[in-house]
């Protein structure tokens, strides 16, 4: 089942984005190399706005999953329509069709 596998690459991606740098040389040395100071501290926020993201689908593929135990997938949430096969394909976990998806203002996974 692709949602399973894609539920286990996230999982995984998310571990490793949540795993923290144990480098020796970790501690920033002030005044020295502040670009890298700058550096390192960009790479945290984005790290944490990557797992933040990850997250999400994790959680949205998780929904997907019951969703299908339940024989509601591929239903939308809102409206109960169908959804159809394209955005499924493309969205395997949407929960909710175009047109609900779209009022809803919020999520725009990429990759579309
Ligand atoms: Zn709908």
């Amino acid at each position: 089942m692709a949602l399973q596998s894609r539920l286990a690459e996230l999982e995984a991606e998310l571990l490793t984005l949540n795993a923290r740098p144990s480098e020796p040389g970790e501690q920033v040395q002030y005044g020295k190399r502040a670009g890298d100071h700058i550096a390192q501290v960009t790479d945290q926020l984005t790290r944490a706005r990557a797992a933040e993201q990850v997250e999400m689908l994790v959680e949205q593929v998780r929904a997907a999953l019951l969703r299908i135990d339940e024989g509601a997938y591929g239903l939308c949430e809102v409206c109960g329509t169908p959804i159809s096969e394209g955005r499924l394909a493309a969205l395997p976990w949407a929960t909710r069709c175009i047109g609900c998806a779209g009022t809803a203002g919020g999520a725009h996974p990429a990759g579309r």
